[in-house]
């Protein structure tokens, strides 16, 4: 990760603005939001727009939205922020889409709401949708349609109820959130200081649910290898070294490598490809390897052990097979950063008081999101869902079932309002 511009607005800071900006808890300041007419009329908007924004999910998850090519997913959504009437709506270089609904004190650092638009499905996957018995089905619809909805339904219902937020809200649908898009759409965001100074919390809506609260981000790193021969006849060239045998010895060795239960620590072979013909040595093989962690130190190891396992497999049959050479490459591929909020945080004080509020009862994950990227600069973020619920994530028989979003999204407004405060009437 490239260095960062100096940030202006601490986390420490943020809540030391929104803590004198009422002297009251948490809880306080949620119930006097909860009880306000123009939150009782969001709330009412998201009632009698429930059909409409099925009705959106629908549209938004047939377009298609494949790593590296949200394009046309990403015009849709700017033209509905313009529509919504946010302000500032721009797609920037890699087609991020932000809008802005100005707060009352517009020096206030912004309070940032982001759902990513791409999905892990490839190009050329159908997209066929469809409602059957109340339920929406269709590959991305609940991660991240229904997070793009609530989104959505954030800005319209502010907008159209003149809800008068303090400090601004900054909307973002993020690009590049999936597998080896590796973050790379927020990543981007924090390194333009116009945004990495200027938001103060990041709440990420990433998939379907109420009952979850991801503060702790999972690190990831992932890898390709790649081992070259010089290939030829399996009869005639027969003892080349085998870039196909050198991979399956790097497997063996590199899966043997212990890891602990807590930190919690996996890794997964999750591609191979090589190979010609049957009859061929091949000239190439290649391997993805993941591996995750919520330490920092154990995701070193695991590349130590990797790095083991290529320098002590490759030398062992070249030096048998002197005659021809292998070579070993091993690229990374993503890397995503480890880190927590801290319990003492005022986004963690604030979405406990939401959750009190709405009675709901949700429990701290960890999990690898958008948010990770503020936190591992030291920044408050956490990923919540957008209400309703949902199964079958990444495959195409993804389903969404949209009861209970209502509470959802109550969630996700009170939590907006406390954040950035929200005038008296
Ligand atoms: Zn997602």
């Amino acid at each position: 990760m490239a260095p960062l511009p100096p940030v202006r607005v601490t986390s420490a800071e943020a809540a030391s603005i929104s803590e004198s900006r009422a002297l009251r808890s948490a809880q306080q300041q949620v119930s006097r939001i909860a009880e306000l007419r123009r939150v009782h009329d969001a709330f009412a908007w998201f009632r009698a727009h429930a059909r409409d924004l099925e009705e959106l999910q629908l549209e938004v998850t047939s377009i298609p939205s494949p790593p590296w090519g949200e394009g046309a997913r990403s015009e849709w959504l700017a033209q509905r922020f313009t529509a919504i009437g946010l302000s500032d709506v721009h797609r920037d270089e890699l087609g991020n889409v932000l809008g802005i609904r100005p707060g009352v004190d517009p020096s206030a650092p912004f309070i940032a709401l982001s759902a990513h638009i791409d999905t892990v499905f490839p190009a050329g996957t159908p997209t066929h949708v469809r409602r059957d018995s109340g339920k929406l089905y269709g590959p991305g619809v609940s991660d991240n349609s229904s997070g793009i909805v609530a989104l959505l339904a954030m800005a319209s219902a502010i907008q159209a109820v003149g809800l008068a937020n303090t400090a601004p809200i900054l909307f973002i649908g993020d690009v590049g959130e999936e597998g080896e898009g590796d973050l790379r759409g927020m990543r981007h965001i924090y390194r333009q200081p116009r945004w990495s100074a200027t938001i103060a919390s990041l709440v990420v809506l990433d998939g379907a649910g109420s009952d979850t609260i991801i503060a702790e981000g999972l690190g990831s790193r992932r890898y390709e290898i790649i081992v070259r021969g010089q290939g030829g006849h399996s009869w005639s060239d027969f003892g080349v070294a085998n870039p196909i045998v050198a991979l399956a010895r790097i497997i063996d060795r590199f899966t043997r490598t212990p890891v602990p239960v807590s930190p919690k620590t996996t890794f997964n072979i999750g591609i191979i490809n090589g190979g010609t013909s049957v009859n061929s040595i091949p000239e190439s093989a290649t391997m993805r390897v993941d591996t995750r962690s919520a330490s920092v130190d154990e995701l070193d190891r695991l590349e130590r052990a990797l790095h083991e396992a290529v320098d002590h497999v490759i030398p062992e049959i070249t030096g048998r097979k002197k005659q021809e050479l292998l070579t070993a490459e091993v690229r990374v591929i993503g890397n995503r950063p480890a880190a927590d909020l801290p319990t003492e945080s005022q986004l963690l004080k604030m979405i406990r008081a939401v959750d009190a509020q709405l009675e709901n009862t949700a429990r701290i994950q960890r999990a690898s999101t958008d948010a990770n990227i503020p936190l591992s600069l030291g920044r408050e973020a956490i990923a919540i869902g957008a209400g309703g619920s949902g199964g079958g994530a990444h495959t195409i028989h993804e389903w969404y079932d949209p009861s209970g979003r209502d509470l959802g999204l109550k969630r996700i407004l009170l939590l907006t309002l406390a954040l950035s405060g929200v005038a008296d009437e």
